[in-house]
């Protein structure tokens, strides 16, 4: 699924490692099989696609968490920190995870199952460096993004490391396009690959993963609203209440108030 156009060996590897489960991969099957069964238990024959109920919103998986640390605190820019270098150690950081959580679904996220790069009703395409219009399934898609990323995060003249190096001008629009990028893939997880992470028990993973970089990047005004509409009911869920997981009874207040805090920007 990598071939093709020249993904970096770093990235193939942690794309190409198995979910550290200790589960084996007939165990894994198995239960993602069953889980499965149980949901498409749908006599009348209807389609399931668009209208499908979304697994992801229901609050005893909403819930959890690998950690119940407040996030909205962790993202702020710390003093004595310089800006680009707090966006770029983050940015490189949730690009790892990403790929990571990703990679955990990978063997599901075929090109058979999803023909096209599908985030509950919305289709995205890639654009190639001309600006051309490319039609790819979800896999083709996602290892674009892995390979464009793993270029720009490792490229000395956009992510300098070097002491003395100068951040290019147009760093912050860089650091938004791979936030797009990223959130795509973390949509698409969630929309057509939740069944699968719950039957790996990784759900609180990519819950608490999803919270840290959407709090981070509202924090510095990352993603469009308009792009991320498209997953507004999770988020709404997930990040209300500063990000903490469990949270029940003052979500609504919570939420409210990041969606002012959207609004300001
Ligand atoms: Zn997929």
């Amino acid at each position: 699924m990598l071939a093709g156009h020249g993904g970096l060996p770093a990235d193939r590897a942690l794309l190409g490692q198995p979910p550290k489960t200790g589960l084996s991969c007939k165990m894994v099957l198995q239960a993602v099989g069953k889980v499965l069964r149980k949901s498409k238990a749908k006599p009348n024959g209807k389609k399931p696609a668009a209208e499908e109920k979304k697994v992801y919103l229901e609050p005893e998986y909403t819930k959890s968490r690998i950690t119940d640390f407040g996030f909205k605190e962790l993202v702020v820019l710390p003093r004595e920190i310089d800006l680009n270098e707090w966006l770029a150690s983050n940015t490189t950081t949730f690009f790892h995870h990403v790929n990571l959580q990703y990679s955990t679904i990978s063997e599901f996220c075929t090109g058979e199952a999803c023909q096209t790069m599908a985030v509950c009703n919305t289709q995205y395409y890639w654009y190639d460096e001309r600006g051309k219009k490319v039609k790819c399934t979800a896999p083709q898609y996602v290892d674009f993004v892995m390979s464009s990323v793993q270029k720009l995060v490792t490229d000395e003249d956009v992510f300098p490391t070097k002491y003395g190096r100068e951040f290019p001008s147009s760093f912050e629009s860089l650091v938004k396009k791979i936030c797009k990028y990223l959130f795509h893939v973390l949509a698409h997880i969630y929309s057509s690959h939740f069944k699968e992470t719950l039957a790996l028990e990784l759900h609180g993973h990519l819950n608490t993963l999803y919270v840290h970089f959407i709090l981070f990047a509202r924090e510095f005004n990352l993603l469009d609203p308009k792009e991320t509409a498209v997953m507004d009911d999770l988020t709404e869920v997930l990040c209300s209440g500063g990000g903490r997981g469990g949270g029940g009874g003052d979500a609504a207040g919570g939420a409210a108030g990041a969606q002012n805090h959207v609004k300001e920007r």
